[in-house]
C-alpha cells in the first residue's frame, strides 16, 4: 500500500528524521521556500538509438539549487518531498517546465523530440492528476505524443485496477508511458502484459555488470525478448562504457541512455548536445 511504499523511499531521510526532528522541520521549510522561489532547475539527458547513436528523446531530471547547500540531487530531496506531500507542487513545476521547454525547443529547431518526465507514486495516484496533464499540454502546446511519463512498477502494483485505469486514460490522451527502473520492483514479467504501456527502462543495476555477470545478462536478454513480443520498446539505462552499449545493442535493446553518450545537461546546452549526438551518428 501507499504507506509501505513511502517507507521504501525513506532511506536518506529516515536517520535525520528520527534523530533530530528539528532538521526535518528545517528541511521541509527549506523545500517550501524552494517551491515558492522556484529554486529548481531541469537538466536533460539524451536517449539515443542503440543502432545509430542518433538522439531520439531525452529525460528531464530535476535539481535543487539550494542557496547555501548548492546543488542537491533528486535522490536526496525527492524522498523527503514524497513524505511531506511537497512532491505534488514540485512535480507540477517539473511537468510544466519540461513540456514548455520541449514545445519551445522543438518549434525553434523544427524537430519532434519527445521528453520523458518522472512521476512519483504520490503524484500518479492523486485525484486531479489527469486534469493536470490536460491543462499542462493545453498551456504549453506540447503535442501529447511527445510527452512520456516514467513510472516505477511498484506504482502500478499497489491498487492494480486503479493504476491500470489511470494508465488507460493517460494513453487515451495520446501520452506515452514507460516503466522506469525495470527489474528492481516486485512486478513479474507476466504482469507487464496487462499494462497499457509503451516502454520498459532496464534499471542501471542490470546494465552495470552486463558484460561480466552472465546471470544479469540472461535476465536482460529475457526482458528484451519478452518486451518485444509485447510490442514494447526497451531502453538501457546507465550505459557508461562502449562494451555495455555494444552488448545491449547486440541483444536488440532499442534505445540507450547514460554517461557514455551524455550527462544530463541544462536546457541551454540541449542544442549543442543534440548536435554532438548527431555528429557521432554521422
Ligand atoms: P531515474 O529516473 O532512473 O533517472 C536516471 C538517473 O540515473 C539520473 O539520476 C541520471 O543522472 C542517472 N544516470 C544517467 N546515466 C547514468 C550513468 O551512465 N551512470 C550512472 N551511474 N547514473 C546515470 P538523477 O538525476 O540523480 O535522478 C535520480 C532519480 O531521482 C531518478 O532516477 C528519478 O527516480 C528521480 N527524479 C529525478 N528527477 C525527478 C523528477 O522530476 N520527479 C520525480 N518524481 N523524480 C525525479
Ligand atoms: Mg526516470
Ligand atoms: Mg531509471
Ligand atoms: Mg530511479
Amino acid at each position: 500500500d501507499a504507506k509501505a511504499q513511502g517507507r521504501n523511499t525513506w532511506h536518506w531521510f529516515e536517520g535525520v528524521a528520527t534523530s533530530t526532528s528539528n532538521e526535518y522541520v528545517a528541511l521541509r521549510r527549506e523545500l517550501m521556500e524552494a517551491i515558492e522561489h522556484e529554486q529548481f532547475v531541469l537538466y536533460y539527458q539524451p536517449i539515443v538509438a542503440a543502432d545509430s547513436g542518433i538522439m531520439r528523446g531525452m529525460e528531464a531530471l530535476v535539481r535543487w539549487q539550494h542557496p547555501e547547500r548548492g546543488f542537491v540531487s533528486p535522490g536526496e530531496f525527492i524522498p523527503l518531498a514524497e513524505q511531506t506531500g511537497q512532491i505534488v507542487a514540485i512535480g507540477q513545476w517539473v511537468l510544466h517546465q519540461a513540456c514548455s521547454d520541449l514545445a519551445n525547443w522543438n518549434a525553434k529547431m523544427n524537430r519532434r523530440l519527445p521528453v520523458s518526465v518522472n512521476i512519483s507514486p504520490f503524484q500518479f495516484r492523486r485525484y486531479g492528476f489527469l486534469e493536470e496533464l490536460r491543462k499542462t499540454l493545453d498551456e504549453t502546446g506540447l503535442d501529447p505524443e511527445l510527452l512520456e511519463l516514467e513510472v516505477t512498477e511498484n506504482v502500478l502494483m499497489s491498487g492494480v485496477g486503479q493504476g491500470i485505469d489511470t494508465l488507460q486514460k493517460i494513453r487515451q490522451m495520446g501520452i506515452k508511458v514507460s516503466i522506469d527502473d525495470f527489474g528492481t520492483g516486485y512486478s513479474s514479467l507476466r504482469y507487464l502484459r496487462q499494462l497499457p504501456i509503451n516502454k520498459v527502462k532496464l534499471d542501471k543495476s542490470f546494465v552495470m555488470d552486463i558484460t561480466e555477470n552472465t546471470a544479469n545478462a540472461a535476465i536482460v536478454q529475457g526482458v528484451i525478448t519478452m518486451a518485444h513480443h509485447l510490442g514494447l520498446v526497451v531502453v538501457g539505462e546507465g550505459v557508461e562504457t562502449t562494451e555495455q552499449a555494444a552488448d545491449l545493442k547486440q541483444r536488440n535493446c532499442d534505445l540507450l541512455q547514460g554517461f557514455l553518450f551524455s550527462r544530463p545537461v541544462p536546457f541551454d546546452q540541449l542544442t549543442a548536445t543534440a548536435e554532438a549526438a548527431q555528429s557521432i551518428a554521422d
